[in-house]
């Protein structure tokens, strides 16, 4: 998962990004003294610590477990359509859509409904593809929770694609990953799938 932070303090990152965003701009052909381009090295810098600032899923630690009586249910706890917004690894371009998490609690355990859209926008914040969103939310809530099952699908739009290419504007990727009952059980997957649907609540 990348490599280690440098130590460099806070605000020499921000000047080695800035400078670096100056190049960029030198290399493009702008006039980097123009108004409208004066400050945009330092807000450049500035929004790229808030945007990236998650180096490392293994970090988040801020979850409460909960232990509710179930009794022996098995029903699916489902928060969709979490909206979240990253930069693809390959060309610092914006990805962003929606994301639909499923889990099956195992011996009562449960998780704090927030934390499930605070783990998909910490696993968010940094370089990264749509794939390793997907499995990080998966992997994180089986490593906290130990459910019955998991199941995280992924929908969105990527700049990277639509600014690029041609007569992909609005085209939606999506990825899933399924473990346990929802990957043994058709039942199960497609209880998910159908409680994931637009429009319905
Ligand atoms: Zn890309």
């Amino acid at each position: 998962m990348g490599k280690n932070k440098n130590n460099l303090d806070k605000e020499t990152r921000l000047k080695n990004i800035e400078n670096a965003v100056r190049e960029i701009l030198i290399n493009v052909g702008e006039d980097v003294d123009r108004e409208g381009l004066i400050e945009t090295p330092k807000r450049v810098a500035k929004m790229y610590e808030e945007i990236l600032s998650t180096k490392n899923v293994d970090d988040f630690e801020n979850y409460k477990l909960f232990d509710v009586d179930l009794g022996d249910s098995q029903e699916m706890v489902l928060v969709k359509e979490i909206p979240f917004f990253s930069m693809c690894e390959h060309h610092m371009l914006p990805f962003f859509g929606k994301v639909h998490v499923a889990y099956i609690p195992q011996d009562n355990r449960v998780i704090g409904l927030s934390k499930i859209p605070r783990l998909v926008e910490f696993v968010s914040r940094k370089l990264s593809v749509q794939e390793e969103i997907t499995v990080n939310v998966a992997k994180k809530l089986i490593e906290i929770l130990n459910p019955l099952g998991v199941a995280v699908v992924v929908e969105a739009r990527h700049m990277c694609i639509e600014m690029r290419g041609v007569n992909k504007i609005g085209s939606v990727t999506r990825t899933s990953f399924y473990s346990g009952e929802f990957k043994e059980n058709a039942d199960r997957k497609r209880e998910f799938l159908d409680g994931i649907r637009d429009g319905k609540f």
